[in-house]
């Protein structure tokens, strides 16, 4: 195995707990009921759009863009709440050492998750890093297949990680392997019906990719 495709949220950093606290402050302040962690990890998708629509959040009246705002600025706010998943650290700073390319594609906005990379000082783990260019995460599939078309990779040489279904769908689109991590923003039971390995924590992947490298 040549490279492999990170994703962030959630499978490289622990955002999850924010995501879900600002999505019952959105929900709060249009007089709903909370919703579980359980059912969050059932209905989170991508584009957000659809997702904002399972909130509860009515897109006829509250125009999607200005939700989205609301939603990004409490994130932004108090992002950095938020922790490198267990093992993350390690597991980048081993692979950079053994030399195995390693980038970031992410729903996040590019200079936003520059920030987060330099922040949690993991920047340098990475050869590329491919973030969305507005705040709305529709979808990460184009800037993948374009990525992975200008990479001079074999893309069964390379494997994605991620921790939704979605990012099953980017790797599939891009053509390259995937495993999932559980412990982000879908539950381990929705992971499982992609038909790809399913792990519960970034030392499962750290061992299943040893198998690879060696
Ligand atoms: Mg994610």
């Amino acid at each position: 195995m040549k490279q492999i495709i990170w994703d962030w949220n959630g499978t490289l950093w622990d955002d999850t707990w924010l995501c879900l606290e600002i999505a019952n402050h959105m929900r709060q302040r249009r007089g709903m009921p909370e919703v579980l962690l359980s059912e969050y990890l059932e209905n989170f998708t991508f584009p957000v759009k659809d997702y904002y629509r399972w909130l509860g959040l009515d897109l006829e009246k509250e125009p999607f863009e200005l939700l989205a705002v609301e939603w990004i600025e409490e994130y932004e706010r108090r992002r950095f709440e938020c922790e490198l998943q267990d093992g993350a650290y390690e597991l980048l700073g081993d692979l950079y050492q053994k030399n195995i390319h390693q980038a970031v594609l992410s729903a996040h906005e590019h200079d936003t998750l520059l920030q987060s990379l330099e922040y949690y000082a993991v920047l340098c783990c990475f050869t590329d890093i491919v973030g969305l260019s507005d705040i709305y995460a529709a979808s990460k599939i184009e800037n993948g297949k374009k990525y992975i078309s200008r990479l001079a990779v074999d893309p069964s040489e390379v494997l994605f990680v991620g921790d939704t279904r979605h990012d099953f769908d980017v790797a599939q689109s891009m053509g390259v392997n995937c495993v999932l991590v559980a412990g982000g923003h879908n539950s381990k039971a929705r992971l499982a019906t992609c038909g790809v390995p399913v792990f519960d924590s970034l030392y499962d992947v750290r061992n299943h990719i040893r198998e690879l490298i060696v």
